[in-house]
C-alpha cells in the first residue's frame, strides 16, 4: 500500500517534452546502455536575471550515457549551454558558455533505492521516462558565476565619471582627494575585487 502511494506521488513526465528521455529500450537489463545526444531549445531563461543567464531560445547541448543498473537507470554526461552576462565591474556584455557534468541515478519505482531513500534525495523513473530538466537546471545554476567578469583582471569603471578604465589614460583622474580618503578608497576597491560571494564558501 505504501509502495502504491509512493509511485502515485511522482507525476508522469510528458514524453513529448524534449527533456524527457524514454529508457524503455534498455529493457531493465543491467549492463545495457545507450548514448543520447540532443539539442534542446531553452523555453525559459535560467540563471540570475540581469547578471548571467541562459536566454530563451538558446540551445542546450546534451551528450549523455544511459546505463541500465540493478536499481534503475544511471544517467551521466555533459550539458553545455550559451550564457549571456554583464561584467560586474565594467558592465560589458559577455557571451560565454557554461558546461556541467551530470551523474544521476533514476531509481525504479520498486527498487531498494527507492524504498530506502528519502523522497527528495533520489530521482525516479516514471513509466521508464527520465526527466532531465530539473537536474540540468540545478547543475547549471550552481555552475554559473555569481560575479561574472569579462576578464579576471577587469579594472572596471572610474567611480567618478563612469568610464571604463581600459579606455582611459593611465593618469586619468578627477579632482585631488585627501590622501587619507584615497587609502580608504583603495581598501574598499581591494575588498570589492575579491569577487567571491559571501555565502558561497560554506
Ligand atoms: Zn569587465
Ligand atoms: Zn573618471
Amino acid at each position: 500500500m505504501s509502495e502504491e502511494r509512493s509511485i502515485a506521488r511522482h507525476p508522469v513526465p510528458d514524453a513529448r517534452n524534449p527533456w524527457v528521455i524514454d529508457t524503455q529500450d534498455l529493457g531493465r537489463r543491467p549492463g545495457a546502455s545507450r548514448e543520447v545526444v540532443r539539442t534542446i531549445r531553452a523555453e525559459t531563461a535560467v540563471g540570475f536575471p540581469d547578471v548571467i543567464e541562459i536566454p530563451v531560445g538558446a540551445s542546450y547541448r546534451l551528450r549523455l550515457l544511459l546505463e541500465s543498473v540493478v536499481e534503475g537507470v544511471l544517467v551521466s554526461g555533459s550539458v553545455t549551454a550559451p550564457t549571456t552576462a554583464q561584467c560586474s565591474r565594467c558592465l560589458d556584455a559577455i557571451d560565454d558558455e557554461v558546461s556541467v557534468e551530470v551523474t544521476e541515478l533514476f531509481a525504479y519505482p520498486d527498487s531498494t533505492t527507492e524504498a530506502t531513500t528519502e523522497e527528495d534525495e533520489v530521482s525516479h523513473l516514471v513509466d521508464d521516462l527520465v526527466d532531465m530538466e530539473p537536474l540540468v537546471r540545478d547543475a547549471i545554476v550552481l555552475a554559473l558565476p555569481q560575479v561574472p567578469l569579462c576578464r579576471p583582471d577587469c579594472p572596471g569603471l572610474c567611480p567618478d565619471c563612469g568610464l571604463k578604465w581600459v579606455d582611459l589614460e593611465p593618469d586619468h583622474g578627477h579632482e585631488k582627494i585627501d590622501p587619507r580618503w584615497a587609502a580608504l578608497v583603495e581598501r574598499f576597491s581591494a575588498s570589492d575585487s575579491n569577487g567571491s560571494a559571501p555565502e558561497d564558501s560554506k
